[in-house]
């Protein structure tokens, strides 16, 4: 069953079946079918159909924030800036794709050969509830201008969301056969993997979706794109505005009510700056992240994406202080039906500690000391994730030698996270395969094939 439920005040809005067997089997030849007539285009026409839907998006940002808000309790105004991202996703697919997509010479020995660049066929997207528009549109729309053809299976605490997604792709002027949104169950994605008729998988999600869609897709013979969770280190070396180190570290890690796979989940601080750092993000996280209504521009916490979630993230809290973590802040389920979880700040956590190794998906963070910067790389790489990860310091030169050390797939220097449209994102260890975004996100379903003459 597809459910809304809006986590401010868990009242259950919406309730959509799940798609019959059958109804899955006729969507994914719809895709099939689909494709020839897709990858026939030119790809000006592909692009130019891209490019409208980023108008699109853009125009229809108010509508989107508010599904968002309602089914996963997103802030409206951070719905508002996540489909803005969306467009200027769409837009850098548009705009830069045809050149993306071009030939290239390849300087081979003797003679000639060129590297053509062609799509592969229809894909399956799994996508996850917490950025319901962004994460879509990472995987699709450099797929479209390649000329791949998709089936979409979303959240299913966001089918509004989904269906909204499909509409804006239809009006630009995506065929209906070339994106599809189906409400498949997680139960049926296996034997879809195993069709013939898709080829390809990319799913962002937790690591046990990752190792179930990885496993058929391996079984199946498919290239599979994984995009899964993050327990990302922020270092601090030194600064010279600890207020704004403090006020950067707490947006990200509260951004999306802590709900972001490459938010800072683990902030390590040098011993000179530690104490005050923690007292300062202690009081910043206790003072500023009030929980409120998510449709309200002023609030600044919002509920968690569902009642299970927020239930999950304070038990972890409440292990990990059971275990001897102290706590700095907050630490509680707020009272209520809604889905709130107390802005929280965990130190003094160790490896013996559940805590130290999972992904905590909630506005909780763990600061940690380090007594040098070969201890804070050690801490930073002491995980089994590899996302994202940040490095703060005074002298860029010195941050980014600190980066090259760092076992992830991506990393800031003087900011924390975040994601551009032109810049790969991905990660390495548990954190996925494959990169999204960029140049490198449209060669992951490419059949990069060269012609020898
Ligand atoms: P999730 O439970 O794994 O769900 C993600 C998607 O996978 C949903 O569509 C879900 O369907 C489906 N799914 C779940 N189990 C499956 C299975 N065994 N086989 C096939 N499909 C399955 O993840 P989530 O709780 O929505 O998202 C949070 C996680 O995503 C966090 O770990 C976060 O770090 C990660 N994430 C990673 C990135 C990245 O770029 N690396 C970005 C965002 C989020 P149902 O909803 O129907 O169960």
């Amino acid at each position: 069953m597809y459910t809304v439920t809006n986590p401010a005040t868990g009242e259950l809005v919406d309730e959509i079946p799940n798609a019959a067997d059958e109804e899955v089997r006729a969507a994914i030849e719809r895709v099939h079918r689909g494709y020839a007539a897709w990858r026939s285009r030119p790809v000006a026409e592909r692009a130019a159909i891209v490019l409208r839907a980023a108008e699109l998006f853009a125009e229809r940002a108010g509508e989107l924030a508010a599904i968002m808000t309602l089914e996963m309790g997103k802030r409206i105004n951070e719905g508002r800036g996540e489909v803005g991202v969306v467009a200027d996703i769409f837009r850098y697919y548009g705009e830069r794709g045809p050149d993306l997509l071009a030939d290239e010479p390849l300087a081979i020995r003797g003679g000639e050969a060129v590297l053509t660049k062609e799509p592969i066929g229809a894909l399956l997207g799994v996508m996850p509830w917490n950025f319901p528009c962004y994460q879509v549109a990472r995987f699709v729309a450099p797929n479209l201008v390649l000329g791949n053809t998709i089936l979409l299976k979303h959240a299913s605490i966001c089918p509004r969301s989904a269906a909204a997604i499909e509409g804006v792709l239809h009006d630009a002027g995506v065929p209906s056969d070339a994106y599809v949104n189906v409400f498949a169950s997680s139960r049926q994605v296996p034997w879809m993997l195993a069709d013939p008729r898709l080829v390809g998988v990319s799913l962002t999600g937790s690591e046990q979706a990752g190792v179930a869609v990885a496993a058929e897709a391996g079984r199946n013979l498919k290239k599979c794109v994984l995009e899964l969770g993050g327990s990302d280190p922020l270092i601090v070396l030194d600064t010279d505005d600890l207020d704004e180190t403090v006020k950067v570290t707490a947006t990200a890690r509260m951004r999306n009510c802590g709900q972001s796979c490459n938010a800072p989940k683990r902030i390590i601080v040098l011993a000179e700056l530690y104490e005050e750092f923690v007292d300062r993000f202690a009081k910043r996280v206790t003072e500023y992240y009030v929980p409120g209504d998510p449709a309200n521009p002023a609030t600044t916490l919002p509920p968690l994406a569902s009642k299970a979630a927020a239930d999950e993230v304070a038990t972890q809290i409440e292990t990990a202080i059971r275990a001897g973590a102290t706590l700095r802040a907050g630490g509680h389920r707020v009272p209520g039906p809604g889905a709130y979880v107390e802005a929280t700040v965990l130190t003094d956590v160790t490896p013996d500690m559940a805590a130290y190794h999972e992904e905590i998906f909630g506005p909780v963070a763990l600061v940690f000391r380090a007594s040098s910067e070969a201890e804070a790389v050690k801490l930073a790489n002491d995980t089994p994730f590899g996302l994202g990860a940040s490095v703060f310091a005074t002298d860029r030169t010195r941050a980014a030698r600190v980066a090259r050390g760092i076992e992830a797939g991506m990393v800031y220097v003087n900011k924390a996270g975040g994601s551009e449209a032109d810049l790969p994102f991905g990660g390495i260890k548990r954190s996925g395969i494959g990169r999204e975004l960029g140049a490198l996100g449209i060669e992951e379903f490419m059949n990069k094939k060269p012609i020898r003459l």
